[in-house]
């Protein structure tokens, strides 16, 4: 049992449900935000706040976004010939750090995985279609993470787009199976995105 204040314990706890930080880190955490400025608090807890409020998704991509569409399918100087179609926005934003895409993305918002009991109509994929036979988009690029889910998601919406007039192309190796894209360095995920292949 440990003497910290009720406030700062229940600070602590629910800090450590947060992915990635431990006990350690929410406590140093939490030992920070004791000390740091109000106005940097209250600012942060504003933030928190607003999130479910103010956040959205892109009604066209599903990439989270505060206007009535994202600022990727609101930018005219992109391709809309092309999509990327990932699993989540943090892939979204590994993809676009990567900078080597300059056409639009598709957020499947997960991927298939049967034994968890998502299947396509737990995925944005029914949207996905709506996007390919809706807009003139020319080729696909599928990034989905070289997981077994991924691979299987791919092979997926590559039979869903096989009678459809789209070029399909699947992200290079270079990532390794049982990688993910959020977590791939830059370099390679440009050379991924560059040596895409007809899929
Ligand atoms: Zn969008």
């Amino acid at each position: 049992m440990n003497a910290y204040p009720p406030i700062l314990n229940n600070l602590i706890r629910r800090l450590s449900r947060l992915p990635g930080l431990g006990e350690k880190s929410a406590t140093r955490i939490a030992m920070y935000l004791l000390k740091a400025p109000v106005e940097e608090t209250g600012e942060l807890a504003e933030n928190i706040l607003q999130l479910r409020d103010k956040i959205r998704t892109c009604p066209i991509c599903f990439h989270f976004t505060d206007e009535s569409v994202c600022a990727i399918c609101g930018d005219p100087s992109r391709n809309t010939g092309e999509v990327c179609v990932v699993e989540s926005t943090a892939d979204l934003l590994a993809v676009e750090q990567s900078g080597a895409f300059r056409g639009r993305y598709h957020v499947l918002q997960g991927v298939l995985a049967p034994l968890d009991g998502i299947g396509p109509e737990q995925i944005r994929i029914k949207e996905f279609l709506a996007r390919i036979d809706s807009e003139k988009i020319t080729e696909v690029i599928i990034a989905t993470n070289p997981s077994s889910e991924g691979e299987a998601t791919a092979h997926y919406l590559l039979q869903l787009l096989k009678n459809r007039p789209v070029r399909v192309t699947r992200i290079a190796s270079g990532i390794p199976m049982g990688g993910d894209l959020k977590y791939t360095d830059r370099i390679t995920l440009e050379r991924a995105l560059r040596g895409r292949q007809a899929f």
